[in-house]
């Protein structure tokens, strides 16, 4: 299973860099969604949470009571049951129908879709949302939007940002008829905050920069972010390999010469989505991963006790074709986490 080893000063260093961005810290919600992208939830709640960081975006319910205590907001994102929240959840809402689902008194972040599609409320619902959200007598105190292509060249970044601002300028409207107090506005994930030239907003959602990354063609000066995670893999055996000799399923790899390899203790099960053989990939000592990866265990050209398998997911990306977020994301749960 191996563990997964948080940096605290590389996560200090990207939150210094975030809360500059947006102009304090007090404007930053550390996105904590998916076991904070795989790398625990609690480990970076409480961390983000000794920084000075006061704001924490979730998924799902269970997900905000394991951290209730640490942050004075935490904006849950997905739909849950009926349920008496705490004074500092608040819940996203993305239909008219969903406000009478919920008790009274909830604090409500009314999501909006600027053009994205996937999910929020309309334009055009706009004035009967804030009138329904009275009428339940829910509290009104968010309302934000997420773009699609923050991390593409294009404009479509400022149409929806053009979006936005119309909407907003209509909320204000709407709130100073009804005598209510105005909402937060927010709509910056981490490549969109990067894309502002001066950040306005009352607070930014930062996933995946607070993790080290920026997933993004767009930023002209991509900031010096570091990556937080590495993971590393124990010693099970060691062998010798002779010349001509196959390792692992479907012996995908071959000896050049006798050479001694180790097994070791992580595998595609703990979510190290499998490599096949055909790519090579060289852990950061230069150690390489031999044939396919199994379940369980995967070989090595190396005698270590323990290896570190990556401290950067930047080449493991490219080999899978996909995106940074999906290497963190998918790794389990249960490795062990260790904080240095
Ligand atoms: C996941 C998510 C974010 C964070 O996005 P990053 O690109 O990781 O910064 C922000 N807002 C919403 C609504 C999200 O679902």
């Amino acid at each position: 299973m191996g563990k997964i080893v948080i940096n605290k000063a590389n996560l200090f260093h990207n939150l210094n860099i975030i809360s500059q961005k947006a102009n304090g810290k007090e404007k930053v919600a550390v996105v904590l969604k998916d076991n904070a992208y795989g790398h625990g939830l609690i480990e970076i709640a409480t961390l983000a949470s000794e920084f000075g960081i006061k704001k924490a975006v979730v998924q799902t319910l269970d997900e905000a009571i394991k951290i209730e205590k640490l942050f004075e907001q935490t904006l849950i994102l997905a739909e849950s049951d009926f349920h008496t929240y705490s004074h500092t959840f608040h819940i996203a809402v993305n239909s008219i129908e969903q406000l009478k689902r919920l008790p009274k008194n909830t604090n409500v972040h009314l999501k909006i879709d600027t053009g994205m599609h996937r999910n929020g409320i309309t334009k055009e619902e706009l004035k009967e949302a804030i009138h329904g959200i009275c009428k339940e007598n829910l509290n009104f105190t968010g309302l934000f939007t997420h773009y699609k292509a923050a991390d593409i060249l294009s404009t479509e970044f400022y149409w929806q940002r053009a979006n936005f601002s119309q909407i907003k300028e209509e909320t204000k409207k709407i709130c100073e008829q009804l005598f209510l107090p105005l909402p937060k506005f927010h709509s910056a994930n981490s490549s969109a905050l990067f894309r502002f030239n001066n950040f306005d907003e009352d607070f930014t959602r930062v996933g995946i920069a607070t993790y080290g990354y920026l997933d993004s063609d767009t930023v002209f000066k991509i900031p010096d972010l570091k990556p937080v995670m590495s993971l590393w893999a124990n010693k099970i055996t060691t062998r010798v390999l002779k010349k001509g000799q196959r390792v692992g399923y479907g012996g995908a790899y071959e000896a050049p010469k006798d050479m001694t390899i180790s097994t070791y203790d992580v595998g595609y099960g703990d979510g190290f989505l499998r490599l096949n053989g055909s790519n090579k990939y060289l852990t950061p000592k230069g150690y390489e991963i031999l044939g396919k990866v199994s379940m369980d265990n995967l070989c090595i050209n190396s005698e270590d006790d323990e290896v570190c398998i990556f401290e950067d997911v930047t080449k493991l990306a490219s080999i899978h074709n996909t995106i940074r977020y999906e290497i963190l994301a998918t790794l389990n749960p249960n490795i062990k986490k260790e904080v240095i």
